[in-house]
């Protein structure tokens, strides 16, 4: 069937009220003005900061900042992206990945800095893998590095155990949970690489990939998410 054909036949609906769009991605005009956007945030971590510009730093980071360089994210951690990360994560709805990813590649790609060299999705472990049958980050970097002409890795990175959800983890264990996670099955063949995820929480899981990818010789590490949550 033609584009057009199957465009007359069936329209595409909005993701989240479910109107005919003419737009791709599938968001309408009225359900992308009202979206979370994340006009301000840390110019090391992107949490959420009062508006006021990117290049300062939250507390966080002032204290203790994290292995990564700069982190970018393009909507809160609010409704309703969290309601579109949660249907691609847990119903498995493929087709919102290129949607957000759309969103974070339109932020990304009015900067002036230049792109890294390769984009890597934060893994996980096999045994989850398994079970979702894919990974999030993975989707959402095959989408970003096509947009934005930057290749893909998602094989170089493992999660070498099965920790337990952070988000169930006391906040005080979080670190420690991580711990060795991640390990490279080969050479970084990039020297500036950005790590790939839905969300950031507390930061601690893109801390200790980019920790990881600094040991292997990555001169700059920058971590890309959808969403950003202020905890
Ligand atoms: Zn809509
Ligand atoms: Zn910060």
């Amino acid at each position: 069937m033609t584009g057009w054909l199957q465009a007359l036949l069936f329209p595409p609906r909005c993701r989240l009220c479910g109107a005919a769009t003419a737009a791709d991605p599938a968001l309408c005009q009225a359900c992308l003005d009202d979206l979370p956007w994340l006009e301000s945030g840390c110019g090391r971590c992107a949490r959420p900061l009062p508006a006021g510009g990117d290049t300062r730093w939250c507390g966080a980071c002032l204290k203790r900042p994290p292995a990564f360089d700069a982190a970018t994210a393009v909507l809160h951690y609010q409704s309703p992206a969290d309601y579109l990360i949660q249907r691609l994560k847990f119903s498995g709805e493929l087709a919102v990945a290129p949607v957000l990813a759309r969103l974070l590649a339109g932020k990304i790609a009015t900067r002036a800095s230049a792109l890294p060299d390769l984009l890597i999705p934060v893994p996980l472990h096999r045994a989850r893998l398994h079970e979702r049958g894919f990974n999030q980050a993975t989707e959402l970097a095959r989408h970003l590095g096509r947009r934005l002409s930057v290749p893909v890795d998602h094989r170089l990175c493992r999660r070498n155990r099965h920790t337990q959800p952070q988000s169930l983890t006391p906040l005080r264990l979080r670190r420690r949970n991580l711990r060795g996670a991640f390990s490279l099955s080969g050479e970084l063949p990039a020297a500036h690489v950005a790590i790939v995820d839905d969300v950031m929480t507390t930061g601690h899981t893109a801390d200790e990939l980019a920790r990881v990818l600094r040991r292997a010789g990555a001169a700059r590490v920058e971590v890309w998410v959808i969403a950003r949550s202020g905890h």
